[in-house]
């Protein structure tokens, strides 16, 4: 079977939204073995819209089309859909009461444009849509499959997973499960990372291997759609080679992996924030159940602010408050004040200017452990916000350490 995705809607034309529906869609159905030819955008138009739909139908056996099922007059795929295929569009009674009740439970009076989102083609199945009041529509017509769903992510992502995976299971056997593992790095490069695999990389054919640059680091992608053990030796294989890079697997996220670490520990931690204004403290309290591991922090964004933490004069304080010592000096505070058996203290320069003497993208970074102090110096380059993400993940990966 070969599919293509449709994404239905002016705003994505015109850059205002991301098509992350495809993007989500295009990777379940990689996950399955259903091979996607196509991704379109098309504007909420009618004959383009048709245009569209009549190249699909004469090259794909499964269409997956998103937006434009909402209530109102620019939301036309299932009338575009009705007359290509000519199938009429007829209320659909089940659907309507589901709207209708949806209504009645905010309290208001169902208006009368959301009747449209009760018609569907003829013949087509509809396929419930538990966050909103546009139901998903399933319809085979002449052998070929055509999915509509609602825009919003939040309503499609949940239906493509409870409707349509399991029907596109049903219309054919052979989709599989492709299994595939992930080992997560940090501090080494793509290119280099390569260098250490790259006879792996190269001599393999199942499972199948590849990197891929991420915001957290350079990850590994082992894949196989035949036995699942294949990926076991090779994993094991790929992290001796990496070892003092990985940090973890799958769906593990360093904030996580921290709170884990520190709650079976019986650790906590405490921040001391400048140039990441509290975003590290943010990540960390990001994960369910943090509290039992981080309990305080506090921005120090001044140099009046760090000379008040210290209970120093002003004139003790480095110009522009950026330095080692400086950053020590406020871990080792933070641990008595937080009582904390962690304390993490952090400045630096995000640019785009920076104090005299600084180099925009310096970053220290100072760590106290029972009686054990870690200082780090690092140079990050790139714009502010690049600046200030790598410096969020370096910190995180210290405290991780
Ligand atoms: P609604 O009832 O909300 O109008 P709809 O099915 O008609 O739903 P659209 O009007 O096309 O969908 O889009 C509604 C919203 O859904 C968009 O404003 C956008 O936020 C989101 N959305 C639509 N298509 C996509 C897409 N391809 N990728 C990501 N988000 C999308
Ligand atoms: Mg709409």
């Amino acid at each position: 079977m070969k599919g293509e995705i449709i994404a239905v809607g002016t705003e994505l034309l015109l850059g205002d939204i991301v098509n992350t529906n495809a993007q989500f869609i295009s990777q379940k159905c990689a996950f399955i073995g259903l091979n996607i030819y196509y991704h379109t955008s098309v504007g909420d138009n009618s004959s383009r819209l048709a245009t569209v739909l009549h190249s699909s139908l004469s090259r794909s056996d499964v269409i997956i089309i998103t937006g434009g099922l909402g209530p109102t007059k620019d939301d036309l795929t299932k009338e575009v859909v009705a007359k290509v295929l000519n199938k009429p569009l007829k209320l659909n009674w089940q659907w309507y009461k589901t709207i209708n009740k949806i209504f009645s439970k905010r309290a208001t009076i169902m208006p009368s444009n959301n009747i449209k989102q009760a018609l569907i083609p003829k013949g087509a199945e509809i396929l419930t849509n538990k966050n909103g009041t546009a139901c998903g529509i399933y319809i085979n017509s002449h052998g070929k499959h055509l999915f509509l769903l609602p825009g919003p992510p939040r309503e499609m992502f949940p239906m493509f997973e409870d409707k349509v995976l399991p029907k596109l299971f049903e219309l054919e056997e052979n989709l599989g499960r492709i299994h595939s593992r992930v080992i997560k790095t940090y501090g080494i490069g793509e290119s280099a990372l390569v260098e250490k695999i790259d006879d792996i990389i190269t001599n393999q054919t199942d499972p199948t291997i590849c990197t891929l640059a991420k915001n957290d680091g350079i990850h590994v992608r082992i894949t196989t759609n035949t036995d699942q053990d294949k990926i076991t030796k090779t994993l094991s294989t790929v992290e001796m080679r990496l070892k003092e890079y990985v940090w973890g697997y799958d769906d593990d996220s360093v904030n996580q992996l921290i709170v884990k670490t520190l709650k079976d520990k019986k650790l906590s931690v405490s921040t001391v924030e400048s140039c990441t204004g509290g975003a590290i403290a943010s990540s960390l309290t990001d994960v369910p159940g943090s509290a039992s591991v981080y309990t305080e922090g506090t921005v120090l964004y001044t140099e009046q602010s760090k000379a008040n933490f210290l209970h120093c004069s002003l004139t003790e304080i480095p110009q522009g408050g950026i330095e080692e010592q400086l950053t020590i000096k406020l871990a080792k505070r933070a641990k008595e004040v937080f009582s904390t058996s962690i304390a993490f203290a952090i400045t630096g320069a995000l640019g785009p200017t920076a104090p005299k003497g600084v180099e925009v993208g310096t970053i220290f970074m100072a760590i106290v452990l029972d009686n054990k102090i870690v200082s780090k110096e690092f140079k990050f380059y790139g714009s502010r916000e690049n600046i200030k993400e790598k410096a969020i993940l370096a910190a995180l990966h210290l405290i991780y350490k």
